[in-house]
């Protein structure tokens, strides 16, 4: 028998403790918190992304400062404007929206970004801090993977987690996660060979692939835990995650699903990361 994990209710439990911790913040120090959003060009998706995220802030009682640059934007207006931000005592977090366009270095541009101010946690130094186990600002979907772990108590001590996919963003810190978590870790990605093995011996499977139902059932071993990252379209262009749901979903212990999993995590990650920047700042 396997347990859904309910991604859009442990979102909105955190959201409502990030509440109230961020109004206690404000009565203890008279001051607000403030998260710049930045955004270049017109890129569809982001538009969407941008407007969830101040959405998320005005919910949680965040104040957000959203700068729309258009698409010609140089990367001398942008390194600008970001280290303006930086110096901005009013402001706990910097998130630029990613993509950028082409012509703009992204590299150059997030590195302006302080690591105290990275709420993203794509700095060098965030996953650096992360891989020494030390004071980490951490990328808001892994973590929001921990937490729906955290939150089910499935114990990772001395499991074996596999993680499919190697991106800086999402498959590298989470391996770092469960990791420092004792989980023995697997790290699969296009070059590894025998996949299917690897997953069949995982009693962890985290799929960040974007690849609609990548994972199939004959790849997962009986009692396992799938957490699902992807987010993809299926053939009716519906979105749907890396994991064959509806066939693997039998073999597991636990399962989270697409829509209504990691996704309404990652959000609440970048509010909880400016908080924990602001009440860092305050100490
Ligand atoms: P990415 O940068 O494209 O990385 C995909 C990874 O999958 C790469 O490491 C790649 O290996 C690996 N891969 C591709 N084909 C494979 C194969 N046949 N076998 C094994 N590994 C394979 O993607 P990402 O940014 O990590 O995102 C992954 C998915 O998560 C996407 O669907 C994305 O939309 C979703 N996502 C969701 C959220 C959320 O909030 N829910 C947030 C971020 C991302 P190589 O490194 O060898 O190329």
């Amino acid at each position: 028998m396997y347990k859904i994990i309910d991604g859009k209710k442990i979102a909105a439990e955190l959201r409502l403790k990030i509440k109230s911790d961020v109004s206690d913040f404000k009565k203890n120090t008279g001051r607000d918190i403030g998260l710049a959003v930045v955004l270049v060009g017109d890129n569809q998706a982001s538009q969407i992304y941008v407007r969830n995220k101040i959405k998320a802030c005005e919910e949680v009682g965040i104040k957000s400062f959203a700068y729309y640059m258009p698409k010609e934007t140089s990367q001398n207006e942008l390194n600008a404007l970001i280290s303006e931000l930086a110096l901005d005592e009013n402001l706990h977090g910097i998130l630029v929206q990613l993509p950028l366009p082409e012509h703009i270095n992204s590299e150059e541009a997030l590195k302006l970004i302080p690591e105290s101010k990275d709420v993203d946690g794509f700095s060098a130094n965030n996953i650096g801090n992360l891989c020494l186990n030390g004071k980490s600002l951490v990328a808001c979907t892994p973590n929001g993977v921990m937490k729906m772990l955290e939150y089910e108590q499935i114990n990772l001590n001395g499991k074996n987690s596999v993680v499919v996919g190697r991106s800086n963003i999402v498959g590298k810190p989470m391996a770092m996660l469960l990791l420092n978590a004792n989980s023995t870790v697997t790290v699969c990605h296009s070059r590894t060979v025998n996949l299917k093995e690897h997953c069949l011996n995982a009693d962890v499977i985290v799929a960040a692939v974007g690849k609609a139902k990548f994972i199939t059932a004959d790849m997962v071993k009986e009692g396992a835990v799938v957490i699902d990252v992807g987010m993809n379209k299926d053939e009716n262009g519906r979105l749907c995650g890396d994991v064959d749901f509806e066939n693997v979903k039998e073999k597991c212990s636990y399962i989270s699903p697409v829509p209504g999993g990691v996704g309404p995590m990652t959000i609440t990650m970048l509010m909880y990361n400016t908080y924990i920047s602001a009440s860092r700042s305050a100490n």
